[in-house]
């Protein structure tokens, strides 16, 4: 590893191989994945489909030019568009661009329609938008961005769930508010109840456009293709990537009609929506946008977070959140939840911690209920053993 650039913290395990919800390293050590690659290998490793998809399309033709047409990117557009409320998408390859993309339409459609005034973005407090400079200065986790500076004029930032606070910073200056509708990097936080209804409402009074980051919770993540769908809040936008490939690098900026202010010349991507990374996104498409498949994702998300809620009322101060398989489990205690971590990581299972105290599960949406069973019994274990651990002695009769 000395001659990668150290810009992540790893774990020393090293998976070479994966088969549904497990991957083995060459050890010949099994794991179960209930991290997905971050919300990313949403058919679990080695999915038939996928794999066969990725195969067939190789030997066809990889890469094509957006110089020409790709019948199969304008097929896979479609699938998106006829399985949600917009009607245009842009393809490009990461979730960073996808926000990119819609961070540019948003000011272009607000520059175009009411002139170069209104170009302010709303993003909130927790967010993560990716890593890109657009991306990184909606983020607003002064952690990220420290030493990075200037960052992009005109963003302001909002506590994520205070409306309040929203309203304040909208007016006509506005060109759009972002927002991710569950935030998966800053510890799996909901909003609470009618805050994504009146951030519709502000920007429908302002003629800014709502845009949904769903780069994690999109793809079937909260059982539902797209979050917003289970919410019943329509935004104007929405960004996806993440689980939309099953682990093939792919995103997609989607757009209502109205609003799909880029023409020729105004944005691109060299990789974007190439005949691979489509035959990707229809593979995981065919498998995940079926009424069934979205329930079972329901079903295995509602009996894990049940068991969670269950277990973190014996834990003072711990709190369950997330839909779907996106969930986390707040211990309110660093120590703790690192604790749990490294009992599951002991034990083979694999989740990760967001925002200090929050172990993460996002595990492949094609995972088994014996699968989830059996995550259970392990994090169970050791959430029993780390709260015993601070029982004080004093306290022993
Ligand atoms: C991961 C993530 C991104 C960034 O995606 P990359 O593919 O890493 O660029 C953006 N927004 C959200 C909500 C994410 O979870």
């Amino acid at each position: 590893m000395q001659a990668v650039m150290e810009t992540y913290k790893r774990l020393g395990i090293a998976p070479t191989g994966g088969e549904g919800s497990w991957l083995f390293d060459r050890e010949g050590n099994r794991y179960l994945d209930f991290i997905g690659g971050i919300a990313t290998n949403s058919l679990g490793h080695g999915h038939p489909d996928l794999v066969g998809a990725i195969q067939e399309q190789a030997g066809k033709l990889i890469h094509c030019s957006n110089l020409y047409e790709i019948p199969l990117q304008a097929e896979v557009a479609e699938m998106l568009t006829g399985a949600t409320d917009f009607d245009r998408v842009f393809f490009c390859s990461s979730g960073a661009e996808s926000v990119e993309a819609a961070i540019k339409l948003s000011r272009k459609y607000a520059h175009d329609t009411y002139g170069p005034n209104k170009h302010e973005i709303l993003t909130f407090s927790k967010s993560f938008h990716g890593r890109t400079y657009g991306g990184l200065t909606a983020t607003a986790q002064p952690a990220l961005r420290d030493g990075f500076g200037p960052m992009l004029p005109g963003m302001v930032h909002a506590p994520f769930g205070d409306l309040e606070a929203a309203e304040a910073l909208v007016g006509p200056q506005t060109a759009a508010v972002l927002v991710e509708p569950i935030q998966g990097e800053g510890g799996v936080n909901e909003p609470p109840e009618g805050f994504l209804r009146g951030l519709r409402g502000l920007c429908d009074e302002h003629g800014a456009l709502l845009i949904f980051d769903e780069v994690q919770t999109g793809a079937g993540r909260t059982g539902h293709l797209y979050a917003y769908q289970g919410v019943g809040v329509v935004p104007d936008v929405l960004t996806s990537a993440k689980g939309l490939g099953g682990g093939f690098p792919v995103g997609a900026m989607m757009v209502k009609e109205e609003y799909a202010a880029l023409g020729p010349g105004n944005h691109g991507s060299t990789f974007g929506g190439n005949p691979l990374a489509m035959a990707a996104v229809k593979a995981v498409l065919g498998v995940v946008n079926d009424p069934a498949f979205l329930r079972e994702v329901r079903f295995k998300g509602t009996v894990l977070k049940n068991a969670l809620e269950k277990l973190a009322e014996q834990v003072p101060g711990a709190e369950v959140r997330g839909e779907g398989l996106l969930l986390g489990f707040d211990f309110g205690d660093a120590g703790l939840a690192r604790e749990v971590f490294e009992h599951c990581l002991d034990q083979g299972v694999l989740v990760n911690l967001v925002g200090g105290t929050t172990i993460r599960m996002a595990p492949p949406l094609t995972v088994s209920r014996t699968e989830v069973r059996a995550a259970l019994d392990t994090f169970r274990g050791g959430v029993y053993q780390a709260v015993e651990e601070t029982v004080p002695e004093a306290a022993v009769a």
